[in-house]
């Protein structure tokens, strides 16, 4: 089988198009390469993240009726769904204008300490199986049909674990607790689609509605 590597025609699209959201691990590894303390980090190359995603089981603690939702995020929401529920993940995740603030003449200048969902792109899934062409259209590697290998599919489920293990101390212990910086401002997500944008306060707000 082909590895990813010479399969992927390293356009890029997924350095424009994708959400790099991170994990407060993979922030300290690129604040060290670049020599900065977290605020300095955080201000210059990060956003703030909220995604949302359609629930059917209302007694997850990371999942909100839609009435709990401050009306700015309840109006865009209904805009893309009738759903009542969502998953509502707060993170950081790394600035994004047309392209990652980390992309330079086509090459990544973090390359060495790239956070872990660059690396595992686009098979980023907790389900065996899953349709990322319609996902991720864009992507070279899913246009030639490629399938990732069962040790790749592995590792997204080991990050995935991660990811909850994070959520979870979120939801103990506050976004405060994970992250002592702020960035001013950011986007909110429907699934993978960028739906608005919100301030700092507006993100407090909403990660509020858990306690
Ligand atoms: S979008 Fe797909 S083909 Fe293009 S660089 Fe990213 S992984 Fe490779
Ligand atoms: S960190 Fe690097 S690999 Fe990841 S999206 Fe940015 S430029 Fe691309």
């Amino acid at each position: 089988m082909k590895s990813i590597k010479s399969v992927c025609s390293a356009c890029q699209e997924c350095c424009k198009q994708y959400n790099i959201t991170l994990l407060p691990e993979e922030a300290k590894k690129i604040e060290k390469k670049l020599n900065l303390i977290e605020k300095e980090f955080i201000e210059k190359y990060c956003d703030l993240s909220i995604q949302f995603f359609p629930s059917f089981n209302s007694k997850n603690p990371f999942v909100l009726h839609y009435l709990k939702l401050p009306k700015k995020f309840r109006e865009k929401l209904k805009e893309k769904t009738n759903l009542k529920y969502f998953f509502v993940l707060p993170n950081l995740a790394l600035k994004k204008t047309k392209k990652c603030v980390f992309l330079e003449k086509g090459l990544c200048t973090i390359h060495e300490v790239k956070p872990e969902q660059c690396k595992l792109f686009p098979f980023i899934s907790l389900k065996k199986e899953t349709s990322f062409w319609k996902k991720y259209p864009f992507c070279n590697l899913l246009k030639q049909g490629f399938k990732p290998e069962k040790n790749f599919m592995e590792k997204s489920e080991k990050h995935y674990e991660k990811i909850k293990e994070y959520f979870e101390k979120v939801k103990e212990n506050g976004f405060k607790s994970e992250w002592k910086n702020l960035p001013e401002k950011g986007n909110a997500f429907y699934k993978d689609e960028k739906i608005i944008q919100m301030t700092k306060n507006e993100f407090s707000k909403l990660t509020e509605t858990f306690k």
